[in-house]
């Protein structure tokens, strides 16, 4: 591949995930995830003015509210930060896709991504599917593009799908944390969201990532119900699931670089044991290699600046 080739990387394809968070007056720095913030309202709108310069053009928002409950209810509250956030941006910046987190787990004082009824410690599946539903449904009518169910419930897509058309909203997509694995690289994540299980862990709806055969029948089954596009996350450790995703369902896939991902090419960056832009495009060729035509990651903002860097040496060459 020439050099040329290498080095350019289509904004098209790529997500920035932005968190935003009810409450604060200032943007909170994610202590491990150098560059990464939870924004307040003000630098919440200086970031969209710096993205949208960069040419950035797909964003994935996640909120946080400023109080959890048991249920979780502020998730689906169509005045909440995430779904004002998501109006504000149609409004001012309707060059962003917006790409909208559908779950509970920053919004549960239990941490967990479904509802729980009090007392108890199961997940009530069917309480679950029409919570997740409707917290899809208001960021439909905030104006999100994509909804994205990361709960792994089973059938979530089916649920949402018909839950979207009956509120009116067939133009908006799905893409679905089809594949989510229980990962260590998840770490660094649950600081910005403060979303860690208070008991128990996830594995019983998160796949062990010994299961191929059960990552690809979710995937199909995600597809049959109504995906758009298909996501396996985390990136790195999984491009082999990335790779037969592909090329058995042949379906829009997108990856997502995650946060213990991220952290490591910061802190090795640090260390000076590698170039982080080096590092940075071979990871990204790496994903694009495996088969994924999207793919979310923290580096979105230095890549677009990177690109800009090497388009004006390009054309300081030419003339
Ligand atoms: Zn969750």
């Amino acid at each position: 591949m020439s050099e040329e080739n290498k080095k350019k990387i289509y904004l098209e394809s790529l997500i920035y995930p932005l968190f935003v968070k009810q409450g604060l007056s200032f943007d909170e720095p994610v202590e491990s995830m150098p560059g990464v913030f939870r924004y307040s309202l003000a630098g919440l709108k200086d970031k969209l003015t710096q993205l949208n310069n960069l040419g950035i053009k797909n964003l994935l928002l996640f909120g946080i509210p400023q109080e959890k409950t048991w249920q979780g209810e502020t998730a689906w509250q169509a005045n909440n930060f995430l779904n004002w956030a998501i109006s504000f941006i149609k409004a001012y910046y309707p060059g962003f896709k917006i790409f909208s987190d559908v779950c509970l787990c920053a919004y549960t004082q239990h941490g967990h991504c479904g509802i729980i009824p009090q007392g108890q410690s199961q997940l009530d599946r069917e309480a679950t599917l029409s919570a997740l539903t409707e917290i899809a449904v208001s960021q439909a009518k905030a104006g999100a593009d994509f909804v994205c169910p990361s709960a792994m419930a089973r059938h979530q897509v089916k649920a949402i799908r018909q839950g979207l058309d009956r509120a009116g909203f067939r133009e908006v997509k799905i893409m679905s944390y089809s594949v989510k694995f229980a990962s260590n690289f998840y770490g660094p994540f649950r600081q910005i969201a403060d979303s860690s299980p208070r008991f128990g862990d996830r594995k019983a709806y998160q796949l062990d990532y010994q299961c191929k055969e059960v990552a690809l029948a979710r995937i199909e089954q995600e597809i049959q119900e109504g995906a758009e596009i298909i996501m396996v996350k985390p990136g790195l450790a999984y491009l082999d699931i990335v790779y037969q995703a592909k090329e058995k369902f042949k379906a829009p896939l997108a990856v997502y670089n995650v946060s213990g991902e991220y952290a490591l090419v910061k802190l090795g960056a640090k260390q000076g044991f590698w170039s982080e832009q080096e590092l940075v495009y071979e990871l990204i060729a790496s994903f694009k290699r495996a088969g994924a035509d999207y793919i979310i990651t923290y580096h979105a903002a230095d890549i677009a600046a990177w690109q800009i860097k090497y388009e004006q040496q390009e054309s300081a060459i030419i003339q």
